[in-house]
């Protein structure tokens, strides 16, 4: 059966609504990934695990899956590229608000975001807190490359990792939806060179420049390494997703 929300009539919405069911909303953007990715990426990234994500959980427990969010907020410096749909970020902030808070007013009460975009992270957060001080209740936000970083840790090739269409995003893309990356347009004029102390403390945008609009190098991707990823990042969102669902506040 479908865990689409957008599949369901009012009337199954209802039957959803009265077992407390779990919603999951998958965030990505539109914007430019360098010569050789989709502009969609994040947003690819974003539908793949929350569609794996509600496989796995379907027969567990009570599971809602929405379309992905496709347009969000990105720094000017990826403007410069074609392809990145800047929102500004009150108006992502506000639009993901009223997506929750629509969802709460119908009577769902755990909503779980999939954040898919770095440049998300403060905001989505700032809009869990918003929620529950209106709602009294918490959302929850998984990172699905958080999730898996264990894994991709373990695998990488690249020793600096992936900021921006490098080795992760390359190799979730290969493992998605191979026909849409252009190989012939790898390239590691933009691989990672700045310093590690400060990639977290200063905004690594502000470190290194970037020449085709990547931050990272995906000449080490591979669909094998992103199936290992979706595969880490489905079970550790699975097992979290559980316990947030669960979840009684004495
Ligand atoms: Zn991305």
């Amino acid at each position: 059966m479908s865990f689409y929300f957008g599949e369901k009539t009012w009337v199954e919405l209802q039957e959803l609504i009265e077992k407390d069911a779990l919603i999951i909303i998958p965030v990505g953007t539109t914007e430019e990934h360098g010569r050789h990715l989709p502009v969609e990426t994040d947003a690819m990234i974003a539908e793949m695990f929350g569609k794996e994500i509600g496989k796995a959980l379907q027969d567990k427990i009570p599971v809602l899956v929405t379309r992905p969010i496709y347009f969000g907020y990105s720094m000017d410096i990826v403007t410069k590229w074609p392809g990145t749909v800047k929102i500004r970020t009150r108006v992502f902030m506000d639009y993901v608000f009223d997506i929750i808070d629509a969802m709460m007013k119908m009577g769902f009460s755990k909503i779980a975001l999939l954040d898919c975009h770095g440049n998300h992270d403060g905001l989505l957060r700032t809009v869990m807190r918003e929620i529950a001080d209106k709602h009294g209740k918490f959302i929850c936000i998984l990172s699905p490359a958080k999730l898996s970083e264990h894994v991709y840790k373990k695998l990488k090739k690249d020793p600096e990792g992936d900021i921006h269409g490098g080795e992760w995003e390359t190799s979730m893309i290969l493992a998605y939806r191979p026909e849409l990356v252009k190989k012939d347009e790898y390239t590691n004029v933009d691989a990672i060179r700045c310093n590690n102390e400060l990639r977290g403390p200063v905004s690594t945008w502000g470190l290194q420049k970037t020449k085709t609009g990547l931050f990272g190098d995906p000449t080490y991707a591979s669909a094998e390494l992103g199936e290992a990823c979706l595969k880490a990042g489905v079970e550790e969102a699975v097992r979290i997703l559980i316990k947030y669902y669960n979840l009684k506040v004495e």
